[in-house]
């Protein structure tokens, strides 16, 4: 019964996107950005998305990857980055004097200082649910650091989103996002710090 395979999916997937929806809030809030935090990925809960994430549902990976195997495209990952600015694609555009210059024709344009932050987030956030226990903080400089992302991203926020995943590596969340509020964000006023570091997820120092 496809049916109740997708209903099982939709189920599984609501949990799947949710879980992570309210991890990158929570530190988004810890950092002051409230307005990013509870509209982090809210397109997910869009039909063109949703729908997408029942039917290619598998709970070992993206359905955005099983999508685009089957399909040649994944409509749900289009319409996503699209509309999400803490997503380097969004940034993705003409270079504005092509004629003149040997780079590629398209090319990641500067991000705003406040989505680099919310993409850092992103993806601490997506490790710590992916590795569970067995977190460790130099994960998600080990996740950036496997894989291309920085070939598409403007060298600006490639230096910030670096030096940010470097120090959480190195000196844990507390430090780093101290540093955010303070050196990046201008913002040390934060009521949400001490609500959501008092857990066990304490990092070192
Ligand atoms: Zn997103």
């Amino acid at each position: 019964m496809k049916l109740l395979q997708y209903l099982k999916g939709g189920k599984n997937h609501f949990v799947t996107i949710t879980t992570h929806k309210i991890e990158v809030m929570k530190g988004c809030f810890r950092v002051g950005l409230y307005k990013q935090g509870l509209l982090h990925d809210l397109s997910k809960y869009t039909p063109t998305e949703f729908l997408m994430g029942m039917v290619y549902y598998q709970g070992t990976r993206s359905p955005n990857n099983a999508e685009r195997e089957a399909k040649g495209y994944s409509s749900a990952w289009l319409h996503h980055k699209g509309r999400n600015k803490h997503h380097y694609e969004y940034w993705i555009d003409y270079l504005s004097d092509v004629k003149n210059s040997d780079k590629p024709v398209i090319c990641g344009c500067k991000m705003p200082v406040k989505y680099v932050v919310e993409m850092f987030e992103d993806r601490v956030a997506a490790c710590k649910i992916y590795n569970k226990e067995k977190f460790k903080v130099t994960d998600p400089w080990q996740y950036y650091n496997s894989g291309r992302t920085r070939e598409l991203l403007h060298p600006d926020t490639r230096k910030l989103l670096e030096h940010l995943l470097k120090m959480y590596a190195k000196c844990g969340q507390d430090y780093t996002e101290a540093y955010i509020r303070k050196k990046i964000l201008h913002n040390d006023k934060n009521v949400f710090v001490k609500l959501f570091t008092s857990g066990k997820r304490r990092n070192k120092k």
